[in-house]
């Protein structure tokens, strides 16, 4: 049997690894599922993870990619065809021109940062309704490069999951235990837990938390999340102007991919803007979008501690 938990770099999968290894998981395997997506801090605080997995006998967090330069290749090819003349052999309302395939076919090009490749791959970026990034991102490239190698060489994987009843109605719901069939079990260890528990489970093995929970974050994870709210994008923009930089860079990129030639992380709606920057500046406004917020904009937690949790009391 092996065990195989998921890491993400945020307080509840790192309470999973800590009981993990405090109730001696058979053939413990941590993953962490590689979005390019995520904020400097978190890549740093998985590695402490992984050295503190290692102090305890086990071997390091094997992080896994999607790989999408295959299929990238293949939809440049496609394009550059339509460039040339050929009819297009999809369905949709909006038909490329030569001169919109020729520029997006220039687009079509692997970066290697799964997120990224994968938004330019589908000219667009998931959203609530359309959340392609959980299963293309983290779903399949764990149970590709981590729970099939694992079935193979031993016939039986648990899968540990991080997910507790609290966080939402839909996980509430959830099963402690879910039978997939062919070996694989999906296990939630801390399905009941409440948040003090996972903060209780850090300071037992002496782990300290992701550090980004002290800058205002409520989850760890793609930075920012699509569904992020907007205090915590107010948060980032604040704390981590860079990644907004970032993210309307991106936006560029698959924008000129996309046959619509529009593309943004967060939905467009009326009175919030285009664009993440336009999003941002809407986060800065009171309810209702018009007025800005001095409160927010200033806070009163502008240059101290501002984790929800409140980590530093
Ligand atoms: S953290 Fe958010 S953006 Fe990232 S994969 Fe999950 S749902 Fe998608």
């Amino acid at each position: 049997m092996t065990t195989v938990v998921s890491v993400s770099g945020g307080k509840d999968s790192t309470a999973l690894l800590a009981f993990a290894v405090v109730s001696e998981a058979p053939d413990l395997l941590a993953v962490f599922a590689d979005t390019g997506h995520e904020h400097p801090e978190t890549y740093d605080y998985v590695a402490y993870l992984s050295d503190w997995l290692v102090d305890q006998g086990h071997s390091p967090i094997r992080t896994v990619r999607a790989d999408f330069s295959g299929k990238i290749a293949r939809r440049r090819a496609y394009l550059e065809r339509i460039a040339a003349g050929e009819a297009e052999n999809q369905r949709g309302a909006v038909r490329y021109t030569p001169e919109a395939a020729a520029r997006a076919a220039e687009a079509m090009v692997a970066t290697g940062i799964p997120f990224l490749d994968l938004c330019v791959l589908k000219g667009r970026f998931p959203s609530a309704d359309v959340r392609f990034c959980t299963s293309e991102l983290k779903v399949i490239p764990i149970y590709e490069q981590a729970i099939l190698p694992a079935l193979e060489e031993t016939g039986y994987v648990e899968s540990w999951q991080g997910v507790r009843a609290d966080e939402s109605r839909a996980r509430a719901s959830m099963a402690p235990v879910v039978d997939l069939g062919g070996g694989v079990f999906v296990v939630r260890p801390i399905l009941r837990w409440r948040v003090e528990d996972v903060f209780e489970a850090h300071s037992a093995v002496g782990l300290a938390p992701n550090p980004l929970y002290l800058g205002g974050v409520s989850r760890v994870g793609c930075m920012p999340c699509i569904m992020a709210r907007k205090d915590e994008l107010l948060a980032i923009a604040r704390r981590w102007p860079e990644e907004i930089d970032r993210v309307e860079a991106w936006e560029e990129r698959v924008k000129r991919a996309s046959k619509r030639q529009a593309a943004s992380l967060f939905p467009t709606c009326r009175g919030r803007g285009v664009g993440i920057r336009a999003i941002v500046g809407w986060a800065q406004t009171s309810r209702g979008g018009k007025q800005y917020d001095l409160e927010r904009l200033i806070g009163p937690h502008e240059t101290g501690c501002s984790s929800i949790y409140g980590l530093c009391e």
